[in-house]
């Protein structure tokens, strides 16, 4: 198949429309990286050969569309995206980001994008063939980071040639294609009853954390348990997650709850997740943490 992209001086994807003819094109092969020659005589059809003369490489259509989406947002430095789950937007809205790096590791997992917008931060996954798996959602969800999947499968099955105008504003400008995988939307049920319903935790050990994981391995849909405690005439909430690490927060801030978390975070390591305004700690601190709630809890038993 005759090699019609290539990358230029700088990596990024160009045409054999868009550049000058022979090796003043100054590009190289997107597979193999040798350096190529635009050619663009009278009689073939234009195309990239390596300048070795070797034969042409197998370019796959998913990998540039990949390569090409990363390139645009870095240009553009700019998204529409829809609006975010469980929030009074109602419209999709232009995301203007600081700052963009690709596939920077986060722990486990490296996201295409990572962007930062003020203080906050922004995973954008780019899929053509491989979307994000349960394993690297449930990383997410544990972190709160705001995540946005980019769907191009579309793209690929259209003769839209990458890169181009046409597929560029796909890309930044469409909204039917992108998904929020982080916010999750709520379910309403979750909201006023649930701490009525708080079950007892007064000898809550990491046994009884282990036997919830289990609980909720038979219901994806829910991956935390949720417990309201009153602390100082306060509403805490605390959410405990599948993998014992847990999520604290006033219901309405409150400059003493927020004092103290922060202290424990000192204590025995946490973290603040802006996105969601609550203190995130791990195990196995997270334990002592809950116990500590639990001890101050002052919420009447019925
Ligand atoms: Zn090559």
């Amino acid at each position: 198949m005759l090699m019609n992209v290539a990358v230029n001086e700088l990596d990024q994807l160009v045409n054999i429309k868009q550049v000058e003819k022979g090796l003043a094109c100054h590009c190289f092969c997107f597979e193999c990286n040798e350096p190529v020659v635009a050619r663009k005589g009278e009689k073939n059809e234009h195309h990239f050969a390596h300048s070795s003369n070797k034969e042409s490489c197998n370019i796959s259509p998913e990998s540039i569309l990949h390569k090409f989406a990363k390139q645009v947002i870095m240009e553009e430095q700019s998204i529409v995206l829809p609006p975010l789950p469980n929030n009074d937007e109602m419209e999709a809205k232009t995301w203007q980001f600081d700052r963009l790096v690709e596939e920077q590791a986060i722990g486990p997992i490296r996201p295409d994008l990572v962007a930062s917008i003020d203080n906050d931060m922004l995973l954008i996954e780019v899929a053509v063939t491989s979307f994000v798996d349960k394993e690297k959602l449930d990383f997410i969800k544990q972190l709160s980071f705001k995540t946005v999947e980019i769907d191009l499968r579309e793209l690929l099955s259209q003769s839209i040639d990458i890169p181009s105008e046409e597929a560029r504003q796909f890309i930044l400008e469409q909204v039917h294609n992108k998904k929020w995988l982080y916010p999750e939307a709520i379910e309403p049920k979750t909201s006023s009853l649930d701490w009525l319903s708080t079950p007892d935790i007064s000898c809550i050990n990491s046994e009884q954390i282990n036997s919830y994981q289990n609980e909720q391995q038979s219901m994806p849909e829910k991956n935390y348990v949720k417990y309201r405690f009153t602390i100082n005439k306060v509403w805490v909430d605390t959410w405990v997650f599948n993998d014992g690490g847990i999520s604290v927060k006033a219901v309405n801030f409150n400059p003493d709850i927020a004092a103290l978390l922060k202290r424990w975070s000192k204590e025995g390591g946490g973290r603040y997740t802006p996105n969601f305004k609550a203190w995130k700690y791990y195990n196995p601190f997270a334990h002592t943490v809950l116990q500590r709630l639990k001890a101050m809890d002052s919420t009447p038993k019925f």
